[in-house]
């Protein structure tokens, strides 16, 4: 099997399962516990927190553990929003749909919200959004990386065109793949899976001071953002994923991909781990399935949207045309692809987008 599907979700690599498994087995105590047991798994969590904070640069009670950047995003974006009561939320046209489906249930709690559109190349203006923030605005969500063509916002400049507004980011497709200054923004969004850790754990880092409401209440823990027995050895494994993430030898095996497919790409050339392609005159989802068929895992644009027909919001927020964007796949690499996964998929690919262009006359 060629996978090349690493933005849906990546392996777990053999040295986080290995850190991890301690915490699955003979340390199995709950962190809150007085005993032993639950001394070495709060001394484990509280070591998994400053990994994790190094890696970002950032303070550990800044950290908090989630069930993943879905949560992350839900957390910064309601939390913020709660704490602040009312008033107007500023977001894009191209975030992730855990962001654009938070932002609409508080748009139809009575929140104002503007969806600040991407230039064609899928790139967000600070200028725009500058431009629609008011007295009144409470938040300014932009995602770090897009998850479907690998787009880099510019963070840092929105952060100065913007300065007094509290800015969440969602890094989920951005650590370990392209540079991340967390204070840059107020609050960022991140996730195991995406950089072999295991699925179900993330993070959200909250500058210390920022006013942001816990979506989850009970048994106080992680600071009281986010009550419930902590996932010690997910803590462990993001921990760990985190430390060796790092983009490798990506950006060269995307463009040696992206040279031998010889097809039109969509964005500007970002994060080195995404390239979208549009075959013309093929069916993009045909295609996912006929090169399953073939062994090369792929997929369109987003694997939440995938399986649903509707065609994608971030290429059609570019302006690709609806043929084009039915066209479109998505072929994502991790930092354990190598060249025979690139040579396979060049070997395999042309083969079967030709193949599908002589079956299906146009794709519609
Ligand atoms: N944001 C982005 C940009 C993503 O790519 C993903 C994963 N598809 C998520 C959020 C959700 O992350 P998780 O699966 O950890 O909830």
């Amino acid at each position: 099997m060629i996978y090349l599907d690493n933005a849906a979700t990546t392996q777990v690599r053999p040295e986080v399962r290995a850190a991890m498994d301690p915490f699955l087995d003979r340390d199995y105590g709950n962190p809150s516990s007085l005993h032993a047991a639950g001394r070495r798994a709060r001394r484990a969590l509280e070591d998994a927190r400053e990994t994790a904070a190094a890696v970002l640069g950032a303070d550990p009670k800044e950290i908090v553990f989630t069930s993943g950047a879905t949560e992350s995003n839900a957390l910064a974006i309601a939390g913020a929003a709660e704490a602040h009561g009312g008033g107007h939320l500023v977001t894009t046209t191209i975030e992730h749909p855990s962001v654009l489906a938070m932002v609409e249930r508080l748009e139809k709690q009575g929140w104002k919200v503007t969806r600040v559109p991407v230039d064609g190349s899928g790139i967000v203006d600070p200028a725009r959004v500058a431009a629609v923030v008011t007295p009144r605005t409470a938040l300014v969500s932009v995602m770090t990386v897009n998850n479907e063509v690998g787009t880099v916002q510019p963070i840092a400049a929105i952060r100065k065109a913007v300065p007094g507004v509290l800015l969440h980011t969602d890094a989920a497709q951005a650590i370990g793949k392209v540079p991340v200054n967390v204070r840059d923004a107020d609050l960022v969004s991140f996730s195991a899976h995406k950089i072999h850790g295991p699925k179900g754990v993330g993070g959200l880092w909250i500058r210390k001071g920022t006013p942001l409401a816990a979506q989850q209440v009970g048994g106080g823990q992680e600071f009281e953002r986010r009550a419930g027995t902590e996932n010690v050895a997910g803590a462990v494994g993001i921990a760990t994923a985190m430390k060796l993430a790092a983009p490798g030898r990506m950006a060269d095996l995307r463009e040696r991909l992206r040279r031998g497919l010889g097809a039109p790409v969509a964005g500007s050339p970002g994060a080195p781990h995404i390239l979208n392609v549009a075959f013309e005159g093929v069916d993009g989802e045909a295609l996912i399935l006929a090169l399953d068929a073939a062994g090369v895992c792929i997929s369109s644009g987003s694997a939440c949207a995938s399986g649903s027909t509707k065609p994608s919001h971030v290429l059609t927020a570019m302006g690709l045309a609806p043929d084009l964007v039915k066209s479109s796949v998505r072929f994502s690499l991790s930092m354990l692809t190598t060249d025979e996964d690139i040579d396979g998929a060049l070997r395999i690919v042309p083969g079967v987008v030709e193949r599908l262009r002589k079956i299906s006359p146009v794709a519609r």
